[in-house]
């Protein structure tokens, strides 16, 4: 394929994936979006293996190898262990750019001399160290939310300190590296600056903590978006830089608005030492009640009601509880109940996971609310079903200035008049932080697992 025609499909491909992070942005095209990612991603890599002169058989055995693995995994993946997989997938970008970075010093494809040399120097350097911090960032972050690392920000003393030491000396391995002719002394200097960069990564994400990691997520998202258009400078490949800046921005855009949405600043998230578990909470006083429900009382409760507002949270996905929701929103909906969800940003454990959920068991887009949108109604609703959702209304959040979770906008659903809580048990939720909600005079907790609580309310409003 001539270089002419290669440009010509990586700008179609450019478009098709700008297409596809606006269609993206909303439920209703968000189908529409999937699809013009998957055909930019089909005429980008059909571009690319026309493109090359040789090898095409270990392209073909690595892509054949690499897909299968990923079906695979895709395939015995639970929803609610999508949030790791992704960050994993993250790592994989983050490696990569490593891999790419000491092959391309080693054995450049493209010869270059003077300024041009500098400057490839450089972007092999960067690439380097953006890829160390997003791989072993990304591995971290993978562990703390598959629970095979406390979720609690781990604050050595003189963190800050120590993190800017690293950077420090990395500055120094950088001139150094620029500045040596010696290709073994070029590798030592990169080695070295790996390592610290690995380090970096595994303490920068090691400190954040909690209810923070939503940003987290987002930011190593954006991390491996750099580190793929690094890949793409190094590669002397436009589409690559084009996508990696594509999804670092779009990363970036998404931890700005998970930091608006947590009132926090961006800094104070990746500094870290934020969520960390307290015991200062109100709920960890021994003499609160607990007001237990059941099954006919809240159905007797629904069918009185008005006005319901249904707030749904990781225990709905972890239950796989949203098709019954659909059911019961339903029957209420047709015995003239004004239902409506109200959506906390970091809902779950991934950007918008409510929202895919809902959306799977074809509840209507229109009634699906943001927490900005629906906040201040709950003082006129009758009943609030909160459905496996803990950290994203806690109170402490608006009441205990010293929660590690104070100064988070949460869904303030102890306003109703009746809030119902479906829970197994008392368990924190991942923040950590105890939760005065289920002590409130106008709290009643339906215990058990979600799905079969929404079965048999389905049941008890049907009979
Ligand atoms: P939480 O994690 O705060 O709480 C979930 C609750 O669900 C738990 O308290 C648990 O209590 C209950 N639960 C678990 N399984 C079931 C089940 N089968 N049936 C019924 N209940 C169940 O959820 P929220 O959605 O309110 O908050 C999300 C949290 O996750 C926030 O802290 C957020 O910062 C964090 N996070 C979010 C990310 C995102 O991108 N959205 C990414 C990473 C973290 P019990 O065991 O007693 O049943």
């Amino acid at each position: 394929m001539s270089t002419g025609l290669v440009s010509v499909a990586y700008v179609v491909a450019s478009i098709l994936f700008i297409l596809s992070l606006g269609g993206l942005s909303h439920q209703t095209s968000a189908r529409r979006g999937n699809l013009y990612g998957v055909a930019g991603i089909i005429i980008a890599v059909g571009a690319t293996l026309a493109s090359v002169d040789g090898g095409i058989v270990s392209i073909l055995v690595a892509v054949l190898l690499g897909a299968g693995i990923g079906i695979a995994i895709a395939n015995k993946v639970e929803m609610t262990q999508m949030p790791q997989l992704v960050a994993l997938l993250h790592s994989f970008v983050g490696a990569a750019a490593v891999f790419v970075g000491f092959s391309g010093y080693i054995e450049p494809l493209i010869a270059t001399s003077g300024a041009e040399h500098t400057i490839k120097l450089v972007e092999v350097f960067v690439g380097i160290f953006i890829g160390a911090v997003t791989f072993t960032g990304s591995l971290v972050a993978c562990g703390k939310l598959d629970g095979r690392i406390d979720s609690k920000a781990l604050t050595l003393p003189g963190r800050h300190l120590m993190n800017l030491a690293g950077v420090i000396v990395c500055v120094f391995l950088g001139a150094w590296f620029l500045g040596t002719d010696s290709m073994a002394l070029g590798i030592v200097a990169l080695v070295l600056m790996t390592i610290i960069a690995s380090v970096l990564g595994i303490h920068l994400i090691m400190a954040i903590g909690g209810a923070d990691m939503p940003v987290v997520v987002s930011m190593l998202n954006s991390y491996s978006g750099w580190a793929a258009a690094s890949i793409g400078f190094m590669l002397g490949n436009d589409l690559l830089i084009v996508v990696g800046a594509l999804v670092g921005s779009s990363g970036a855009i998404l931890s700005y608005i998970m930091c608006k949405a947590m009132n926090r600043s961006f800094i104070s998230v990746i500094l870290g030492g934020f969520g960390q578990t307290s015991s200062s909470s109100a709920a960890a006083d021994a003499d609160q009640t607990v007001h237990e429900s059941s099954v006919d009382e809240v159905c007797e409760e629904l069918r009185n009601a008005q006005s319901v507002i249904i707030v749904p949270g990781y225990g709905m996905a972890v239950a796989q509880a949203q098709n019954g929701v659909s059911d019961m929103t339903k029957i209420l909906r047709d015995r003239g109940v004004n239902v409506r969800f109200g959506i906390h940003p970091v809902a779950g454990r991934l950007p918008g996971h409510m929202n895919v959920l809902l959306a799977e068991a074809h509840v209507p887009y229109d009634i699906v609310l943001e927490m900005d949108e629906i906040n201040d109604d709950f003082p006129d609703t009758d009943v609030v079903l909160v459905i496996g959702a803990n950290d994203t209304v806690n109170p402490a959040a608006a009441e205990d200035p010293g929660s590690p979770i104070a100064g988070m906008p949460v869904l303030e659903v102890w306003k109703a008049g009746q809030v119902v809580v479906l829970k197994r048990g008392m368990a924190t939720g991942y923040s950590g932080v105890e939760n005065p909600l289920f002590f409130k005079d106008n709290t009643r907790m339906l215990f058990g697992d979600a799905k079969d609580s929404i079965d048999k309310l389905v049941g008890g409003l049907r009979g």
